[in-house]
């Protein structure tokens, strides 16, 4: 089921976001995409009545970390490759709500309104920097585990304020119980990955 969807939306990752949306376990996900690449993702969205919403503005990514997907923004009809963000949702209030905080970079409502706990949202408003973009902390269970994201194995999509932050930690186990009734080959996929690399 991950496999099938993540050849719509480019990797497990996001196709295992969009899952949890279906089920309701989160509200309104935030996905990066090259042009090239939304026509199969918005004929998935209208198939299946969620809404999607892209930014009015690209951004060029400065390295291959697509994770935080900061980058400089530039207009649409820059001749540059760029990303754009899309807020996909079943309720399009959230969807338009998520573009228009990230439009005026309200960082904070966009993160709660994404399903982020207040914490990390916290630590993401007080250390996240030009400078300091990646806020991964090293991870001692598999749940707020991040180091292998780039292997496309992580199942939260924030940077959680401590390793052992009990809200993260929920919110991954929630996660976990979705993606069991609908694949359980990916949870045993993570699972082992993200064991293996807890300290
Ligand atoms: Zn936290």
């Amino acid at each position: 089921m991950i496999k099938k969807l993540s050849y719509i939306f480019g990797s497990k990752t996001h196709a295992q976001e969009i899952l949890f949306l279906l089920h309701d376990a989160k509200e309104v996900v935030r996905q990066g995409f090259y042009a090239e690449e939304l026509p199969k993702i918005e004929k998935f969205c209208r198939d299946f009545n969620l809404i999607i919403v892209k930014s009015k503005f690209k951004v060029l990514l400065a390295d291959a970390e697509a994770y935080s997907n900061k980058g400089i923004r530039v207009p649409e009809d820059d001749i540059r490759e760029g990303m754009y963000f899309v807020y996909i949702s079943k309720s399009e209030q959230k969807a338009c709500l998520a573009s228009y905080y990230e439009l005026i970079s309200n960082d904070r409502d966009l993160g709660i309104l994404l399903g982020f706990p207040c914490c990390c949202v916290d630590f993401f408003c007080q250390k996240f920097t030009v400078n300091k973009q990646n806020l991964e902390l090293p991870s001692t269970n598999p749940f707020t585990n991040l180091s292998k994201r780039a292997q496309d194995l992580v199942i939260l999509s924030h940077f959680p304020c401590r390793s052992d932050c009990q809200d993260s930690i929920n919110l991954a186990k929630r996660y976990l119980d979705v993606l069991m009734k609908v694949d359980s080959r990916r949870v045993e996929e993570l699972l082992k990955a993200l064991k293996d690399s807890a300290n």
